[in-house]
C-alpha cells in the first residue's frame, strides 16, 4: 500500500468534464492536480490545429468560458467569423476572435514541431492556470463515428451534423501508435498520488479515446489508488449532449449499471444522484447531488469526492 499521497488526476472530456476539473481546481493546491484532456475531438479547420475539449478546459479553469453555449470564450466578438462567411468560407463551426489567436498560437507550434502538451502548457500559463492541463497524448487520434449515414469524423458528426446521424459504433483512428503523453505519464506515475477521478464525460466519446491510449488502462489500474467516477447521467438522462442516444443506439440501457459496465476494472468507486439507485456487484456506490448548476456546485461536489477518496482504503484493484 502506497503512502497517503495528496496528487489527483483527472481524466476529462470538454463541458461535464471541464465541470468538475474546475470544482477541483478550487479545492486543491495547483500542485495536487493534474487534469488529462481527451484530444480525439481535434481536427484541423481553414487550417487551424483545433483541439475543443482542451480549450473547453482551459477557458473553464481560466474562468473565461463562456458558459451559455458551454464552448468558447466570454465576451468574444465573431469579426473574422462574419468575414469569412461574406468570402463563401465554412461557416459550421464557429470560431470567436479570442478564440482564433489560440488557434494561431497552437498550429504554429504543432507547425514548428512543438508538442501539443508543450504548446498546452504555455497556453495554461498565460491564462493563469495552475493545475497541470495535460493532453492525453501527443499524437494525433481522431474519434471517427460510424453511422447509418457512413463515416464521420468527430466533428463532422457533433457539429455540422449535430449528432442525428445513427452511430453504429466508433473508432480512434491513431489511438494504436499513440502513447500518453510524458506529463500524464507521469503524473499517474507519481508517488504521491491519491486518487483518479473519471470526470461525468461522455464515457463513449470523451473518456474512451483517453483509455484506448495504449498503456493508459494498465497506468489506471496499476496507479494502486482509488479511481472514482462520476456518473454522467441523472435519471436516466444524461445532463447535456448525446450520452443517452449514444447509448441507446449502441444497444445499452441508460442506466449507471451501464456506466459501471463500461467502466469495469478501472473504477472502485461510482458516484451517482442522490435520487438514483445503481447495483453493481465490487464497486462502491455513493450517492451525491451530482448536478452541478453552478460555480459553487462544482467545488461542493469535488470536495465530496475528494472526501470519499480519501476515506476510502488504497487497496489495489483489478490485476
Ligand atoms: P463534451 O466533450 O463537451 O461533450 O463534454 P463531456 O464529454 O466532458 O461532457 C458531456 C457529459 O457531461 C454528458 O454526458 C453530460 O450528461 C455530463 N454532464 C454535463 N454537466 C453535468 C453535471 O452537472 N453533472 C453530471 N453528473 N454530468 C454532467
Ligand atoms: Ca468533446
Amino acid at each position: 500500500m502506497r503512502a497517503a499521497g495528496r496528487h489527483i488526476v483527472a481524466l476529462c472530456g470538454g463541458v461535464g468534464g471541464a465541470r468538475l476539473a474546475h470544482g477541483l481546481a478550487q479545492c486543491l493546491a495547483p500542485d495536487d492536480l493534474t487534469v488529462i484532456v481527451n484530444t480525439g475531438d481535434d481536427f484541423e479547420h481553414c487550417g487551424l490545429s483545433i483541439s475543443p475539449d482542451l480549450d473547453t478546459v482551459l477557458y473553464t479553469l481560466a474562468g473565461v468560458a463562456n458558459r451559455e453555449q458551454g464552448w468558447g470564450r466570454s465576451g468574444e466578438t465573431l469579426g473574422v467569423m462574419d468575414a469569412l462567411k461574406a468570402l463563401g468560407g465554412p461557416d459550421w463551426f464557429l470560431l470567436g476572435d479570442k478564440d482564433i489567436a489560440l488557434h494561431l498560437i497552437r498550429t504554429e507550434a504543432l507547425r514548428a514541431g512543438t508538442a501539443l502538451s508543450a504548446v498546452m502548457a504555455q497556453l495554461a500559463k498565460a491564462l493563469g492556470i495552475g493545475p497541470a492541463l495535460v493532453p492525453m497524448s501527443d499524437q494525433p487520434v481522431r474519434t471517427m463515428v460510424d453511422t447509418a449515414d457512413g463515416l464521420l469524423a468527430f466533428q463532422d458528426y457533433f457539429v455540422a451534423r449535430r449528432c442525428a446521424p445513427v452511430v453504429t459504433a466508433i473508432r480512434f483512428d491513431g489511438a494504436a501508435v499513440a502513447r500518453p503523453a510524458p506529463a500524464a505519464l507521469a503524473a499517474l506515475q507519481r508517488p504521491d498520488l491519491a486518487g483518479i477521478v473519471f470526470c461525468p464525460s461522455n464515457p463513449w466519446l470523451s473518456m474512451d479515446p483517453i483509455l484506448a491510449v495504449p498503456g493508459m488502462r494498465d497506468l489506471v489500474r496499476g496507479a494502486g489508488v482509488p479511481v472514482l467516477a462520476v456518473s454522467p447521467l441523472i435519471g436516466g438522462q444524461a445532463v447535456k449532449g448525446p450520452t443517452a442516444k449514444i447509448m441507446a443506439k449502441l444497444g445499452l440501457a441508460c442506466t449507471n449499471e451501464a456506466i459501471a459496465a463500461h467502466y469495469a476494472g478501472l473504477i472502485d468507486h461510482l458516484v451517482i444522484d442522490t435520487g438514483d439507485n445503481c447495483t453493481a456487484p465490487g464497486l462502491t456506490i455513493s450517492q451525491r447531488d451530482i448536478l452541478m448548476r453552478d460555480e459553487p456546485d462544482r467545488a461542493r461536489l469535488a470536495a465530496e469526492i475528494l472526501d470519499i477518496l480519501t476515506g476510502s482504503s488504497t487497496a489495489p484493484h483489478g490485476d
